[in-house]
């Protein structure tokens, strides 16, 4: 049983991975390579300067893999509530979670097989999006949305940040108070 599943590893679903990760939590990143990041040149991503969306795709995985998050290469289908869990099936096995992050970018198949609640989008060509809450939430409990499919402006520096938010806000549930990651410089 895993704390967090996050669908998707682009820049929002891995940057969740990260702080899920980082906080300790149990944390598997179910990904079907599908990422439209990895077909952009990236100019204008805060500190870091003229990187490709493969090289900024891979540096995210591996940041999210150094705090312990698994990654698989699956496509998940759907996912069904149980009782106090989530489960979640993909073409590569099932897997059970308490909180699921969906990151899907521009798809939104997962969370529709799944029954939550979409709507129409409002960012340029993007047609349908999770109808989520400002914190993430989605019309189904322990659900949660980030990045593009949550709606959010489709750029990588809002996306990773959308990602960051809402883990947050997941493991501030899990742990039962407001969570902050702070890392202090060392002097010398
Ligand atoms: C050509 C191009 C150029 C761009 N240039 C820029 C730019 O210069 N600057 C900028 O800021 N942004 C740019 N972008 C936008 C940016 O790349 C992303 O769109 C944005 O960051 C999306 O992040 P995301 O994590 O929401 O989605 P994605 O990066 O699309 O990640 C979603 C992930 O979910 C996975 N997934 C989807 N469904 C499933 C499923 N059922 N099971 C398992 N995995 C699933 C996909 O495989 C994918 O890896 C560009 C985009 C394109 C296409």
């Amino acid at each position: 049983m895993y704390d967090v599943a996050i669908i998707g590893g682009g820049p929002a679903g891995a940057s969740a991975a990260i702080f899920t990760a980082k906080a300790g939590k149990k944390t598997i990143v179910i990904d079907s390579d599908q990422s439209v990041t990895r077909r952009a040149w990236l100019d204008n991503h805060y500190g870091a300067p003229a990187i490709s969306g493969p090289d900024l795709v891979e540096t995210g995985k591996k940041q999210a893999e150094k705090f312990g998050a698994e990654f698989v290469r699956a496509k998940a289908g759907k996912l069904t509530a149980g009782d106090g869990f989530l489960t979640v099936e993909t073409d590569a096995g099932t897997y059970e979670a308490t909180h699921v992050i969906i990151a899907t970018g521009m798809f939104v198949d997962f969370a529709e097989a799944s029954g939550i609640r979409t709507k129409p989008g409002t960012e340029p060509r993007i047609k349908t999006i999770i109808d989520a809450t400002p914190e993430g939430k989605t019309s189904l409990d322990n659900v949660w949305a980030a990045g593009t499919v949550a709606g959010v402006s489709m750029h990588t520096i809002v996306t990773a940040g959308d990602g960051a938010k809402v883990a947050i806000n997941v493991i501030s549930e899990l742990n039962g108070e407001r969570y902050v990651d702070h890392d202090v410089l060392k002097n010398g």
